[in-house]
């Protein structure tokens, strides 16, 4: 019998697994190259060196929705489905924001949710429900190149509601500032959270770091399934040939190779094989800093699972949410978001830690953290700006048969979240499982997996 089809995965983020995964359980041989040395990408574990000891947590805090299908759909097929606490939408902030969404089906977990909502005067919530009611008629459509700063100006939103609502909302989901940011992807993620079912806006909290979710999991599974991961393997040169893609100096050729890799890291293997990136030279790098604050477990103040901050740059106030991760080791853990980070690069790790302090005691009376770490990831989402191109998985498959997309990038309409990486790493295995024709593997197969 001749063996299944061999196929490269490159890239061992969110989308690179969620793929391999796929391919993996649909019989092909799959090798996925990682250039760092463990999986996951930009959603990651790290170890933080701290007075209190190690402390295990994430390179920056991950807001999970219940909007995210495709990853809760994976992770539980992984058994990771008990680590995840789902909350019910509460929005609550510094400014005396108190939103929560009723127990009732939706619409009317939000209109009940916002006639009792506190910090909020009738006015907004008014406006707050026409907006959702116009995008819902327009059936999430907007105007051609919009910012959500436009829209938010179109449908006559207050600018206390702004302030206090959208632009928070805004820049928590897309990274990107409301004059910049595209309306698109943001009316995508209100047609997917707020303007969905009622769970399809659950916070969804781990409580592990995220490699305990998919990356630790995804490994253990592809290699049970016989994949060969290679770990601290950077790829620089694909090479196609009557044979199949080659990968760097590897000799055995691959029937599909998918490249599950951030734009600006796509451009570099891809360039020698002359191919046009002007789809991949679109997208621009936005970075986030996370401040991860600590306190001896025991003399932790009370913090809220989560809260809006009053961000207010002027007074070296960055952070816009703080999420409380409970004791870890010695450590109470609090992480702090600050997003949009660009604009802030200039301010040293020092001062942006002086003002989390500060937020912190303003919003808790939180006395002064034992430490601040403070975590940026520099390219850590594309800036979701209007009109970027969303190639699609098989956007070369005329110039380079065989050679497949993934990532956060390139799923339609979504800002880079972890969802979109999945859901394109999905697509993506799909194609080459089609392409291969190869049949495609019983869900309810790995419904039983379990690699811990
Ligand atoms: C601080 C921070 C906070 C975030 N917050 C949220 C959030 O709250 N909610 C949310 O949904 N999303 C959030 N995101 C975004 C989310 O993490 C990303 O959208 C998602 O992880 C992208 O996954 P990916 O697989 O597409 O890409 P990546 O994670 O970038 O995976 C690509 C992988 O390829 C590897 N690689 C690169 N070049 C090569 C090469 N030449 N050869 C081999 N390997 C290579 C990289 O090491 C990496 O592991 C956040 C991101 C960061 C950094």
């Amino acid at each position: 019998m001749r063996p299944p089809p061999a196929v490269a995965v490159v890239g061992a983020g969110w989308a690179g697994l969620s793929a391999a995964l796929a391919l993996a359980e649909a019989g092909l041989r799959v090798t996925v190259f990682e250039s760092a040395p463990q999986a996951g990408g930009r959603a990651r574990s790290i170890t933080l060196a701290t007075p209190l000891g190690p402390i295990a947590i994430d390179n920056g805090q991950h807001l999970i929705v219940g909007a995210y299908r495709e990853t809760l759909d994976l992770l539980a097929r992984l058994g990771a489905g008990p680590l995840l606490q789902r909350h019910r939408l509460h929005l609550v902030s510094t400014r005396g924001l108190s939103l929560r969404a009723a127990p009732l089906p939706a619409p009317l977990h939000l209109a009940w949710g916002l006639l009792r909502a506190d910090g909020l005067a009738w006015g907004e919530r008014a406006a707050m429900l026409r907006m959702m009611r116009a995008l819902r008629r327009a059936r999430w459509e907007v105007l051609a190149d919009e910012t959500v700063a436009a829209l938010l100006a179109r449908l006559r939103q207050p600018a206390s509601l702004v302030e206090t609502l959208w632009a928070p909302l805004c820049v928590g989901a897309l990274n990107t500032l409301p004059a910049q940011a595209c309306a698109r992807s943001f009316a995508a993620v209100l047609r997917d959270t707020l303007g969905a079912a009622r769970g399809a806006s659950d916070f969804v909290a781990p409580d592990v770091p995220l490699g305990a979710l998919l990356p630790d999991r995804g490994l253990a599974r592809l290699r049970a399934l016989g994949a060969t991961i290679r770990l601290r393997s950077t790829v620089r040169e694909l090479r196609p040939s009557s044979s199949g893609w080659r990968v760097d100096a590897d000799e055995s050729p691959f029937a599909a190779l998918l490249l599950a890799l951030p734009p600006w890291s796509a451009a570099a293997p891809l360039e020698r094989l002359g191919v046009d990136l002007a789809a991949l030279r679109a997208f621009v790098p936005e970075p986030i800093a996370t401040a991860w604050a600590l306190w001896p477990a025991g003399e932790a103040p009370p913090l809220a699972r989560w809260l809006m901050l009053d961000e207010d740059p002027a007074r070296r106030r960055f952070g816009q949410w703080v999420f409380d991760r409970g004791v870890i080791g010695a450590a109470r853990v609090a992480g702090v978001v600050v997003s949009a980070a660009s604009r802030i690069e200039d301010n040293p790790v020092e001062v942006l830690a002086e003002g989390v302090a500060a937020q912190l005691r303003d919003a808790f009376g939180a006395p002064a953290p034992s430490a601040i770490r403070v975590v940026t990831e520099r390219r850590a989402t594309f800036r979701c700006t209007p009109g970027l191109p969303r190639p699609a998985c098989d956007h070369y498959a005329r110039e380079a048969p065989g050679l497949w997309l993934a990532g956060d990038w390139a799923w339609p309409d979504y800002p880079a979240t972890i969802e979109a990486a999945v859901r394109s790493g999905q697509r993506a295995a799909a194609g080459i499982i089609a392409s291969l024709g190869v049949a495609p593997a019983d869900q309810g197969l790995h419904a039983a997996a379990d690699p811990t």
